[in-house]
Formats: C-alpha cells, structure tokens, sequence
C-alpha cells in the first residue's frame, strides 16, 4: 500500500519501507537515547551489511533475489534518519577533549628530550630548559 505522503511515489515507498523496519524493532531500546557515537558506529555497521549484501547478491543466478541489498540500504537510512533527527533536534552533546594536565606535558616534555638525547640529535641545551620551565609555570586550565 502507498500512502503517498505528498512524496514522489520512490521515496513514498522507501519511507514506507523505513517505517516498516523500524516498526519490527519497536522492542528495542529507544534509538534517542543512544548517544551520536553509538548511532554512527551502528550507521557504519549497517553500510558493512549493505555492502556485503552486494558482495553476496550472485547476478548469475535466474532468481535475483535483491531483497537483502534493499533490506540493508533501508536498515542504513533508518540510522542516518536518527542520525539526522538528534542532530536537527539539537541533542549533540560536545564533549570537552580532556586537557592534558602540567605533569602530562612535563612527561611528554621530558620523553620526547630523552628520545632525542638517546639517539643522538639533540642535547639538552638552553632552549629545551627554557621550554620546560614555561610548561612549570603554565597556568593550569580548570
Ligand atoms: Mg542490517
């Protein structure tokens, strides 16, 4: 049945098709709980699914049974549907990098001097002490 929708009679049937899938996994947990990281792992999955579905499909059979490659490209426009509506609804949580702290530099500081004395292309000279004595008296952000 094609309801129609006011949309050009292929994407009608896609929406339909989108609807039916995800009507099947009403069981599962609430996809807009999920974080953007989740859903783009899952995203990445089903474009796998879909691109194995074309490794699978055999042109050389009489019956070409191409229902698996439309099952999984509607199994990845549903996540890029989710996807899409966390995004529109505003829901990307922007998550803060963790900040190196003044130790974390001085030991990336002092092996990466180490390194270079070792192998013989640098020695500790006055710009190297110059360096880590910035890094000691760096205001550490909150
Ligand atoms: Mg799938």
């Amino acid at each position: 049945m094609n309801k129609n929708h006011g949309l050009r009679p292929e994407l009608s049937d896609f929406v339909e098709a989108m609807e039916a899938k995800l009507e099947k996994n009403d069981h599962k947990p609430d996809w807009e709980q999920e974080s953007l990281d989740y859903l783009k792992d899952r995203l990445m999955d089903e474009v796998q699914e879909l691109s194995d579905a074309f490794d699978n499909f055999s042109f050389s059979s009489v019956y070409h049974d191409n229902r698996n490659i439309a099952d999984e490209a509607v199994d990845v426009a549903n996540f890029a549907m989710m996807i899409y509506s966390k995004v529109k609804k505003g829901k990307m949580k922007k998550v803060k990098p963790p900040q190196p702290t003044r130790n974390d530099m001085l030991d990336c500081f002092d092996g990466m001097c180490l390194f270079l004395t070792i192998h013989g292309w640098a020695k500790r000279d006055e710009r190297a002490v110059a360096i880590r004595k910035l890094i000691v008296e760096a205001k550490e952000k909150p």
